[in-house]
């Protein structure tokens, strides 16, 4: 985390927590029994926002390109892919803990990080942030989390809990290349769940011991390997950004040769402008041909590409996206809230892109009586089979209104006594706050030409 310049006009992260918890998106994990730190469940309105940027994902990994095949592998693989991998021996971050008062722990390397952000020597002898005290050498902890299978721990039985979801696709390579019918250049994508026993985690979901990773790992004939990671960093800048995130909020940042990991040649990370200052939502990575070569050896199965036509094999290189779901979502949240003052009063608005919004439309009588509820519920019912829709009846039509905006429904529609008589109802729209009469015969349509149209956010870049 390079953690400068924080966002001085954006939302605090307790704001950004407190309206997750109010409005259910996501909450404290196990709460009832006092938490289990820094691990966190998805509400109703988290899991249909985190299931649009994962969709988003795939619609710009599968469904708009023809070069990129899917894949959805174990959890838990044989411990060989992780000492070919490296990550047995060197998946690990520097620990050190704090000898005086409070005996806390800490990354090392964010310790230096964040002197160097303050301009001081990042190189000097450092104290806990927190009491003052003395801090121990560094030791490496390596943050693969281990289990056992089968019903007793002995020697043998040690299992890992994937701390990434890349090397999955690495182990598959000569099966897709058997059955998906593609040739390099081709991408192997997936998303899942992984973990890691981060020393630190904290700043909400942005650092959690688990977490979802969307990777794609492409394999391309080696000389290719530089324009298809500047391709890659281009793409990925531009989903992020289409998707409404504020390019002024966005920076591609390269790594110096002493920070790349082992396998790397060259990697950039996409970083936004979090509530705590610029932070890594993504890593592009030039893995070059080192996990096909190390698998290689370690499994014997040859994992390279026979071009039939030109007679030449060759281990492909490979250029790596690699995301977060969790950091991506609170990125949208955080670049999406809003506090502006309509008429005096002061309303908060998630200002998301209608494909990321939860919910679409809400359908609102005006008021419970003749028959508005019945009609409501109809026309809900005739949305909701094509668009994400939600009935809305509970409250004031002000209170139904403020709590649309804070789940960031673009779209709102009422139902009133003009209904009945010619048929149309109001549409409310989140951003611009305007409101027109529209026919109800059609509305489906009108809204999925508006959710399908370029979105461009009120908010200046
Ligand atoms: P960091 O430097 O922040 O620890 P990293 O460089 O180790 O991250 P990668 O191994 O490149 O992360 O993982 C790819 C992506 O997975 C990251 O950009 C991030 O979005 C996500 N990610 C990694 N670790 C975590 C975590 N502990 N919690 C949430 N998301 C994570």
């Amino acid at each position: 985390m390079s953690g400068t310049q924080e966002q001085q006009d954006g939302p605090g992260l307790d704001e950004i927590v407190a309206l997750c918890k109010r409005r259910g998106f996501i909450f404290p994990s196990s709460e009832i029994y006092g938490g289990v730190g820094s691990t966190y469940d998805f509400g109703h309105y988290g899991v249909l926002l985190k299931n649009n940027v994962k969709d988003e994902w795939w619609r710009a990994m599968l469904r708009d390109r023809d070069d990129i095949v899917a894949i959805d592998s174990a959890i838990i693989q044989n411990p060989r892919v992780w000492e070919a991998s490296g990550h047995l021996s060197g998946f690990s971050d520097p620990l050190v803990q704090c000898l005086g008062k409070c005996k806390r722990r800490w990354r090392e390397d964010h310790l230096r990080e964040a002197i160097a952000a303050e301009g001081g020597d990042p190189a000097g002898e450092i104290h806990c942030p927190q009491c003052g005290g003395e801090l121990s050498e560094p030791r490496q902890f390596n943050l693969m989390f281990e289990t056992h299978v089968g019903p007793v721990a002995e020697s043998g039985t040690e299992v890992y809990l994937r701390p990434e979801t890349a090397q999955g696709i690495f182990i598959n390579f000569k099966n897709v290349l058997q059955f998906a019918r593609v040739k390099p250049p081709f991408g192997i994508a997936q998303i899942g769940k992984s973990f890691r026993n981060e020393i630190t985690p904290g700043n909400f979901i942005f650092r959690t011991r688990e977490f979802e990773q969307m990777e794609m790992e492409f394999f391309c004939p080696p000389d290719e390997a530089g324009r298809w990671h500047e391709h890659w960093m281009e793409e990925r800048m531009r989903w992020y950004t289409e998707l409404g995130i504020r390019p002024g909020n966005l920076t591609l940042r390269e790594h110096g040769p002493d920070e790349l990991s082992h396998y790397s040649s060259a990697t950039s990370d996409i970083e936004y402008r979090f509530p705590m200052g610029y932070s890594e939502l993504e890593g592009i990575a030039n893995r070059g041909d080192f996990d096909l070569t190390q698998h290689a050896k370690f499994s014997g199965e040859k994992l390279e590409y026979f071009d039939q036509q030109s007679g030449e094999r060759y281990v492909p290189h490979v250029i790596e996206p690699a995301a977060g779901v969790d950091r991506a979502l609170l990125a949208f949240i955080v670049d999406a809230y809003d506090v502006e003052e309509v008429e005096g009063r002061s309303r908060t608005v998630l200002r998301l892109h209608p494909r990321l919004a939860p919910v679409k439309v809400a359908v609102m009588p005006l008021v419970n009586r003749d028959g508005m509820p019945e009609r409501a519920r109809e026309v809900y019912r005739s949305l909701r089979e094509r668009i994400g829709a939600e009935y809305d009846q509970g409250g004031s039509i002000g209170k139904r209104y403020r709590r649309q905006d804070e789940i960031g429904t673009p779209w709102g529609v009422t139902i009133d006594g003009e209904t009945a008589a010619d048929g149309t109802v109001t549409l409310r729209d989140r951003d611009s706050l305007t409101q027109e009469r529209v026919p109800i015969d059609g509305l489906a349509d009108l809204l999925l030409d508006r959710l399908a149209a370029d979105w461009r956010g009120p908010k200046p870049g």
